[in-house]
């Protein structure tokens, strides 16, 4: 089986198509650029049976995402458990739900560490040496630590007030990380500038239609786990949209290669109540985003003026799903339900996902009796400020049996009462 099957950038708006180059914008419209593929060549070829025989990596889809040759970066990236979530199931009274665990995602604990491997595997093929990003957290993470590994230079930009994990977790690879005083949406601003200047390979900035690509292994890896069907509900957070379009891409490129049968898969969009411009268009009906200034504990998603948000928008609502958004109060309730039932530790993230989803079961929005996935997409010890004061702190004894003895009566007659 030969390599990817990638036509052409092509604009999402009007169509015009473009060579496979680090760009990113239509000349034409501004519009942003879409990798095309020509799935007629996978026609018969890209079987289920092939795809099993492969590692279990995101690389086993390869053919569905745009690089040339064999991933020089990230090769064992992604292949994250898809678990049957039981005793979450009766504490949300439905009857089959699935966690998409990308909190304990390779090598950096987040999803992200999917669409860095296209991206830095793509800036390797395009000849870039030094790659970068604009970042909430965790794209600084994986950026730094697979171009470590991969021996590329990394600058990382982030908002100056990011969770101390964030910061730690780019830091240690001994990346160039720059703090901005501002938001995520500044530090956007500036890097669209720096890129421009510097000829770098910035992953969402103009690798960005390659990059972006990444994400729908999330959704590839939610199929075959589900033995090769479509999730009837699955419930995506939402930053600048990007994944929840990716989600829906992958279902519908599996559809047309005949690997999954059609089933009406709904997507649902979840955002903190602090950062909710998609969410807030979806229940207002318009596909008007209204951009926001950021404000929650959800950091990761705290994108004010979403890129994706028009098509994050279409596609909840052309698939019949719906968008909802959580207080922090409710992140935090939600990271410890799923840690208490699933012994799952979420980052902030993953409790807008929850949160969210238990908000619409309760609405009636998300039907109890069909099957529903949960995409978890980081991890809970880079956001400890979130929960820390929220545990149950050590009780502190002697080593002395005596001294246990009593913890273990008061715990006994706790129980009882
Ligand atoms: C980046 C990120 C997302 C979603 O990002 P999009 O920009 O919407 O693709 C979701 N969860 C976590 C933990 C993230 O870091
Ligand atoms: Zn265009």
């Amino acid at each position: 089986m030969s390599g990817s099957i990638v036509r052409a950038l092509k604009c999402r708006e009007c169509g015009q198509e473009y060579p496979i180059e680090p760009i990113h914008v239509c000349e034409f419209c501004f519009g942003p650029l879409e990798v095309a593929y020509d799935y007629d060549k996978l026609k018969g070829k890209f079987t289920r049976a092939l795809i099993e025989s492969r590692p279990q990596t995101m690389w086993r889809y390869k053919e569905l995402l745009p690089i040339d040759g064999e991933p020089t970066v990230g090769a064992q990236n992604g292949f994250t458990p898809l678990v049957r979530a039981r005793n979450l199931e009766k504490a949300l009274g439905v009857k089959e739900l699935y966690i998409k665990n990308d909190s304990v995602c390779y090598p950096t604990l987040s999803f992200k560490d999917r669409v860095v491997s296209v991206a830095l595997s793509k800036a390797v093929e395009f000849g870039f040496k030094t790659v970068a990003c604009a970042s909430t957290g965790n794209l600084a993470g994986s950026v730094a630590a697979n171009a470590a590994a991969a021996g590329l230079e990394s600058y990382v930009f982030i908002p100056h007030d990011l969770e101390q994990g964030k910061v730690l977790g780019a830091g240690i690879f001994g990346t160039k990380i720059i703090g901005i005083r501002g938001k995520y949406d500044d530090v956007n601003r500036l890097c669209s500038e720096v890129a421009g200047k510097y000829g770098w390979g910035f992953v969402n900035v103009n690798v960005r239609p390659f990059y972006a690509e990444g994400s729908k292994s999330l959704g590839y890896e939610i199929m075959e786990q589900l033995g090769w069907k479509v999730p009837k509900h699955v419930v995506v957070p939402m930053a600048s949209g990007s994944l929840c379009t990716k989600i829906d891409k992958s279902i519908k490129e599996f559809i047309k290669l005949g690997l999954v049968e059609e089933n009406g898969t709904a997507v649902y969009g979840a955002q903190a109540t602090g950062c909710s411009p998609i969410s807030k268009s979806v229940k207002e009906g318009t596909d008007l985003i209204h951009p926001v200034i950021a404000d929650t504990i959800a950091k990761s998603l705290a994108i004010g003026n979403p890129a994706d948000g028009f098509y994050a928008n279409r596609v909840i609502r052309e698939s019949g799903g719906w968008s909802e958004d959580v207080s922090d109060q409710e992140v935090i309730a939600a990271m410890k339900l799923l840690a208490e039932t699933e012994g799952i530790f979420a980052e902030t993230a993953g409790g807008v996902t929850l949160g969210c989803a238990q908000k619409m079961i309760e609405s009636g929005r998300l039907p109890r009796d069909e099957s529903i996935v949960l995409c978890i997409t980081g991890n809970g010890l880079k956001t400890q400020e979130a929960v820390i004061n929220e545990i149950n702190k050590p009780r502190i004894i002697d080593a002395s049996l005596k001294e246990f003895d009593v913890l273990a009566e008061a715990d006994k007659a706790k129980l009882a009462s």
